[in-house]
């Protein structure tokens, strides 16, 4: 069985979602995984910003803009009268819901409800406009198997025990439909799997229902050699391993969530990068194996700190690593890069929540500097048993460029390095002109 994952884009107009069915296979046993309409999350995160700041008026507002976006899409979705008037019915309890909530005293808990409804109107709207063309599906609630633990993780045991249970229920069906990015957390409250989330979404029914293949279906043709949002003339890779996709997708390519590769890859499941838009083009296809080719893409990731602890105690001294490392596990926080000299140390955080209690207890090691505003710029490739020259012609490449770390050799695939945030747009062109 399939896993096929519909992104914003691939849904975000009627005329889309209706098209739909030129990519699926109504006749093949198969779960559509959608995301929210296009531009609904970014709406839905500003409704939540007013509500948490108290501002009813302004989430009034914003309500009343997304609901008549919502009021036009079913217009054009629905042609018979019947199924309209069900399309209105969803939209004005997912906007009736949204509305109520400024009753309530509103957290962190209703603002996650608040992020919800997105996947859960285009998935129903799907669904309802798939009774209206006589093409049969089943609606699985998300909420139902998705969960994720007390540290955020999802639990992967529980999703097939909770989802097969739900497919062996409808045997005679073929197509079932559900929700992206969402799940339910430890407390039983609604949550999701952060921004993006629906290809985690994904890969873990894959990993869950060990499907034959995922496929992640969005408005590019697949990985390509850089990011095409600032590089210009970049290239669809047409294979990667999973340890190189989830390089780039940790690293900053969008085009996957951060987390999306790791169950399909401890599965052994293949995982396509298509695009809607040209269903005929062949895409990335991430499995196990590698191809020796060489350097194959390059991504960035900002708003990374870099922090620095230099220490004369650290000379000689075993366990001076253990001990910086497990302040960073105090604080559940996960370090990117790291590099290392005889009397100090450079890595780099992402999550700053914690970093002052951080540098506080750093501070007993020795002088700590912290530089902000960096970006990691990730070489993926096989660099393989020969790795040689590779490092050579990256650094060429920004010979011209202040480099602030650079971290190679920790894995056969990445080659990082550290630069100003500033220095970045230049860095992946200068980049990709010399090494592509
Ligand atoms: P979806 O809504 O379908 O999930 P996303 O916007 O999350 O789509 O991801 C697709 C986008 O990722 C592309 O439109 C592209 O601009 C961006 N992107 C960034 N880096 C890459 C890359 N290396 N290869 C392909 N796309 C990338
Ligand atoms: N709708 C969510 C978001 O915009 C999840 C996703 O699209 O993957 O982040
Ligand atoms: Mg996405």
């Amino acid at each position: 069985m399939k896993v096929l994952k519909f992104g914003g884009t691939s849904v975000g107009s009627p005329d889309r979602m209706k098209k739909l069915l030129n990519i699926i296979n109504a006749d093949e046993r198969q779960i559509v995984v959608l995301s929210a309409v296009s531009g609904t999350t970014n709406s839905l995160v500003e409704i939540g910003q007013a509500y948490l700041a108290s501002d009813k008026a302004r989430a009034a507002t914003l309500i009343a803009t997304l609901k008549d976006k919502y009021e036009l899409f079913i217009k054009e979705l629905f042609n018979d009268e019947k199924c309209l008037s069900r399309g209105k019915e969803v939209i004005d309890y997912h906007f009736g819901l949204l509305s109520q909530l400024s009753n309530d005293l509103f957290t962190h808990i209703e603002d996650k409800i608040v992020l919800a409804q997105g996947e859960l109107l285009s998935t129903t709207l799907y669904h309802v406009y798939l009774q209206e063309i006589g093409v049969p599906s089943v609606l699985l609630p998300a909420l139902d198997f998705m969960r994720v633990d007390e540290d955020h993780e999802p639990v992967v045991d529980y999703i097939t025990d909770h989802i097969n249970p739900l497919l062996n229920k409808h045997l005679e069906n073929k197509l079932f439909i559900t929700q992206g990015y969402i799940c339910k957390n430890s407390f039983g409250e609604i949550d999701n799997l952060r921004r993006g989330g629906s290809d985690y979404t994904a890969s873990l029914i894959g990993a869950a229902i060990r499907s034959e293949e995922v496929q992640i279906w969005t408005d590019i043709d697949g990985m390509h050699n850089n990011d095409p949002r600032i590089v210009k003339s970049t290239q669809p890779i047409s294979q990667l391993s999973f340890d190189e996709a989830a390089e780039l997708a940790y690293f900053g390519a969008k085009i996957l969530h951060p987390q999306s590769v790791f169950p399909a890859q401890k599965y052994k499941i293949p995982v396509r990068l298509l695009n809607t838009m040209d269903p005929q083009a062949a895409g990335t296809l991430i499995t196990g194996d590698s191809v020796k080719d060489g350097i194959k893409s390059i991504a960035a990731k900002d708003d990374i700190t870099a922090i620095k602890i230099q220490s004369s105690r650290m000379l000689l001294a075993y366990g001076f690593l253990r001990r910086v490392f497990e302040v960073f596990e105090r604080y559940k926080t996960s370090i990117d890069m790291i590099t290392t000299s005889e009397v100090g140390v450079s890595l780099t955080i992402d999550d700053t929540t914690h970093l002052g209690d951080i540098t506080k207890e750093l501070n007993s090691f020795g002088s700590v500097e912290l530089d902000v505003n960096h970006t990691i710029i990730c070489v993926v490739g096989d660099f393989g048993a020969d790795k040689h020259g590779y490092a050579a012609r990256v650094l060429e490449s920004v010979k011209h460029i202040p480099i602030r770390m650079i971290s190679y050799g920790g894995s056969d695939h990445n080659l990082s390095l550290l630069v100003k945030t500033e220095d970045k747009v230049e860095a992946l062109r200068s980049l990709h002109s010399r090494l592509f």
